[in-house]
């Protein structure tokens, strides 16, 4: 007899990356879905992480994280956000992001807590809350700017807010949170028990001379915070899949209890690689390289029929396509890798309440020539 099991995610199906990818290899589209560059990474991160192969920096490294990785970490939080974190209790290395954002989900949620999400939100963070008997408590982010209306937030926080999370720059939308924006969170959960989670794996994708602005800058906000980052979005190398959370001590030691026995200790050649990389600030020149694609691509859209709203980080620009049809986003999605032969991702895919607003996401971390191809094609729809 097979056995049944019952689903502790009976709503999820497979991603929406996983099966926008298959629909673009089946048809074989420009896929601009998925986030991810199509350039190579940095040739000295891949000798220095050689090095360390070589060198027999194949073992266990600390299960926190390598601790001059740490050090160097904190050295450019501290130069960056002018915060001064302790390398020893606020800093874990983990693999990748969403790694970070379910494990310190995890640590805080008991079953019955809600957790207020802006939509679209990353498409992890529901199921992140759900598999932990966390209640989801959606908040729309006001189209066509995607700025938080920070007065519906204070109506949706009750005694069960455990958590708020919030992502700048924003995937998918390419929106970013400002000064304003940390002034209003900050007076919403002073004297509350509620946990800021941040997700900030975009820190150096912020364009048109804006600047990040981090959790990490503000003392009383980073007080009850996580603050998730992404080495694969800062050194472009997404399959690396290596991160890290930095929190308070206190917040810290309960999150490590649960990472030492899911995970325990992540990747060695590359922590050892990234210890002697990351002082050599190449990220400071990433914005510019990633501007420069965006800007190449918007170029060559102006003459289509999509609109492109607003965006000031990511690896991506929403296209409105309101004038060309009225399908849902998803079967739209699909004629335009179809008929066009260019993949994209339906934003309808972030909500939970699959609100539509007939716009798609392009993913511009790639090369020229293929943007330009790309553009071509959906010219003509
Ligand atoms: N958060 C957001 C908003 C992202 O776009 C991504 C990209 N995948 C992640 C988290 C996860 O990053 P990682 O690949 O390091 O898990
Ligand atoms: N962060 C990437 C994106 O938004 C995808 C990562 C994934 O496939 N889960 O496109």
């Amino acid at each position: 007899m097979s056995v049944t099991i019952s689903s502790k995610l009976p709503s999820v199906g497979t991603t929406i990356f996983t099966k926008i990818n298959g629909i673009s290899q089946q048809y074989n589209a420009i896929n601009l879905g998925q986030g991810f560059p199509d350039f190579p990474m940095d040739e000295r991160l891949v000798a220095l992480t050689n090095k360390a192969m070589k060198d027999g920096h194949n073992q266990y490294v600390h299960g926190n994280g390598l601790p001059a990785l740490r050090e160097v970490l904190a050295d450019k939080i501290n130069h960056l956000y002018g915060s001064k974190v302790s390398s020893t209790d606020e800093i874990t290395v983990t693999p990748g992001a969403t790694y970070a954002l379910y494990t310190a989900i995890t640590t805080i949620i008991q079953p019955g807590d809600e957790v207020i999400i802006f939509e679209p939100a990353y498409d992890s963070y529901v199921p992140n809350i759900e598999i932990n008997g966390g209640v989801v408590v959606p908040i729309s982010l006001e189209f066509p700017h995607y700025n938080i209306n920070w007065e519906e937030v204070k109506q949706k926080v009750t005694a069960q807010t455990r958590a708020i999370m919030i992502n700048s720059p924003h995937n998918p939308t390419g929106a970013i949170l400002r000064d304003a924006d940390m002034q209003e969170l900050i007076a919403i959960t002073r004297d509350t028990n509620i946990v800021v989670i941040s997700d900030e794996v975009y820190e150096h994708l912020v364009y048109d001379g804006r600047k990040q602005v981090s959790v990490l800058s503000y003392p009383e906000l980073y007080e009850r915070s996580f603050v998730c980052f992404s080495f694969g979005k800062t050194y472009s190398c997404t399959g690396w899949k290596l991160g890290y959370s930095v929190a308070p001590a206190a917040l810290m030691a309960e999150f490590r209890k649960v990472h030492q026995y899911n995970c325990f200790t992540c990747f060695a050649p590359a922590q050892y690689a990234l210890a002697e990389f990351i002082p050599e600030k190449s990220y400071e020149k990433l914005a510019a390289d990633l501007q420069e694609r965006k800007d190449f691509f918007a170029g060559e859209m102006t003459s289509s029929r999509f609109k492109a709203l607003p965006s000031y980080g990511t690896y991506f620009q929403l296209y409105s396509y309101d004038t060309i049809s009225s399908e849902n986003e998803y079967d739209f999605a699909v004629r335009v890798i179809k008929e066009a032969g260019v993949a994209a991702i339906p934003v309808s895919s972030f909500y939970k309440t699959k609100e539509e607003h007939s716009v798609l996401r392009f993913c511009f971390s790639k090369g020229k020539d293929l943007l330009g191809e790309a553009a071509g094609r959906l010219r003509k729809l």
